[in-house]
């Protein structure tokens, strides 16, 4: 039978076959599967995670972008067994609360930005991205301005894989396999300087990519327009970290047509930009925040919006009954691993150690990779980085010779990032991180070690096979 336990030990072709045979796995071609068995993943320990053949990998990506205080953290097993012995579960329709629910609540609006001062709960990012859509619709109709429905969102966006989320987000691949995409959203292009900003800095760019929004705005009508979304950096898209000028202009916009401003937080919230929500470090001054992902370090699953006074004063004082919810919406269990997590972060200043230390640490360490033959481009802030793989570099980053996407080299390259015990993840061309908050200095040198190994194994294939 299947064993597990952090000593045991593992039939990892068993293993395989069981999971080939049963287990569909989201965003996975299971094509390949029955080649090559799944990676199976059978413990963690700080930044480090643990594969059935015990070989230990320095997880790049925190699970999915949320293991930010890192793995193996007892103090959350405690609170959250001691939450299951007290009451594993109660809901909170119809007028009923529960004492994790109402302290995490108290807790995140302390937390947030001035003007936040609710807290709507879901199980995910993306039910906290359908609910958005909800309020938005539901806040205009509440003001008599029905004709306000169009959200306007942007490409290569990820905000989740429900029907509304994925309709919210920008990813071609998955607007493909929808049938109808829902309806009144609509996208403008991504602040990607690299694809986007031949022949112009990149703050003249930024001012540049944000007018997109107001021509988008101008061609529907600014009485049709109900909400922009985006996320502070856009993170599945590929760590797209937006020039300085982008956001404040995105809310200059905003602000100018009345329409509201929804930050996508479920990355870059709970300290990955160096602060409790990316919004505060790049100059947005949001209406509704979404949250998932880091609120729990992965632990559990747990998501929610932050409702600014402006949406949850006219929800609240006119709405009358909000018909929404779900089962999980504020789950005692969820709620205490969220309080344990959010302890750890303040306690032990990750937040701080990351904008003051850690961060700047990371950047250092981008900026020496961007000398391999093979990268052409490296930026970062807070938490995240990302490199671009370039098969010809050029004198600027708009010189740059790419590879033929058909070569698949970001995956190639990812490949060797796992065979040198270092999980990067591959978005095209471009290798992005977003390490757990609790990684050191000497670990991102280690971490950097591991990567440019990887690099030198990529370049080697890649020459190889006659590829540059
Ligand atoms: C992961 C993610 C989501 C979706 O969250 P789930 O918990 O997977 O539903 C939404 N927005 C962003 C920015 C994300 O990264």
């Amino acid at each position: 039978m299947i064993s597990t336990g952090v000593h045991a030990s593992f039939d990892t072709a068993a293993l395989q076959a069981a999971d080939a045979a049963h287990f569909l796995h989201p965003f996975s071609d299971h094509t390949g599967f029955l080649e090559k068995g799944a990676r199976v993943i059978v413990r963690g320990d700080g930044i480090y995670i643990w594969d059935s053949e015990n070989k230990q990998i320095l997880d790049g990506m925190s699970g999915l972008w949320c293991v930010n205080v890192g793995y193996g953290r007892t103090s959350i097993t405690q609170a959250v067994a001691k939450q299951m012995d007290t009451l594993p579960f109660y809901n909170s329709f119809f007028h009923t609360s529960n004492v994790p629910a109402i302290e995490l609540a108290a807790t995140l609006t302390a937390l947030a930005p001035p003007g936040f001062n609710k807290v709507f709960y879901t199980g995910s990012g993306s039910e906290a991205n359908d609910t958005i859509v909800r309020m938005v619709r539901r806040y205009w109709h509440l003001q008599d301005q029905p004709a306000r429905q169009t959200i306007i969102s942007r490409v290569n966006a990820y905000h989740g894989s429900t029907i509304a989320g994925a309709s919210l987000g920008g990813m071609a691949g998955m607007h493909a396999q929808m049938g109808t995409v829902l309806g009144g959203i609509v996208h403008i292009g991504q602040p990607d300087y690299v694809h986007a900003g031949q022949g112009m800095t990149q703050d003249q760019f930024g001012v540049h990519a944000a007018g997109w929004l107001e021509d988008k705005i101008r061609e529907l009508g600014p009485e049709n327009v109900a909400a922009f979304i985006g996320e502070p950096v856009q993170g599945a898209g590929g760590v797209i970290i937006p020039p300085a000028t982008y956001w404040p202009e995105i809310q200059r916009i905003c602000d100018k047509y009345g329409i509201l401003l929804i930050a996508d937080e479920v990355i870059c919230g709970f300290g990955r930009l160096g602060a409790w929500f990316g919004s505060t470090v790049l100059g947005i001054r949001p209406d509704l925040i979404a949250f998932a992902k880091g609120v729990t370090s992965g632990y559990v699953p747990l998501g929610g919006v932050l409702v600014g006074d402006r949406v949850a004063d006219v929800l609240i004082q006119q709405g009358g009954e909000f018909n929404h919810g779900f089962t999980y919406s504020g789950h005692p269990v969820a709620c205490a691993a969220a309080l344990e997590n959010i302890r750890i972060l303040v306690d032990e200043q990750l937040i701080e150690r990351v904008a003051g230390a850690t961060g700047p640490y990371l950047k250092g360490a981008f900026a020496a990779l961007a000398t391999h033959p093979l990268v052409g481009y490296a930026d970062s802030l807070g938490m995240v980085a990302g490199l671009n793989l370039v098969r010809v570099k050029g004198a600027t980053v708009h010189d740059n010779v790419p590879f033929d996407a058909k070569l698949g080299v970001g995956m190639i390259c990812r490949g060797h990032m796992f065979d040198c015990g270092v999980v990067m993840r591959a978005v095209g061309e471009r290798m992005i991180v977003a390490p757990p908050l609790v990684m050191t200095c000497a670990q991102i040198d280690e971490m950097a070690g591991r990567i440019r190994n990887a690099l030198d194994l990529t370049l080697a294939e890649v020459k190889a096979r006659g590829m540059l």
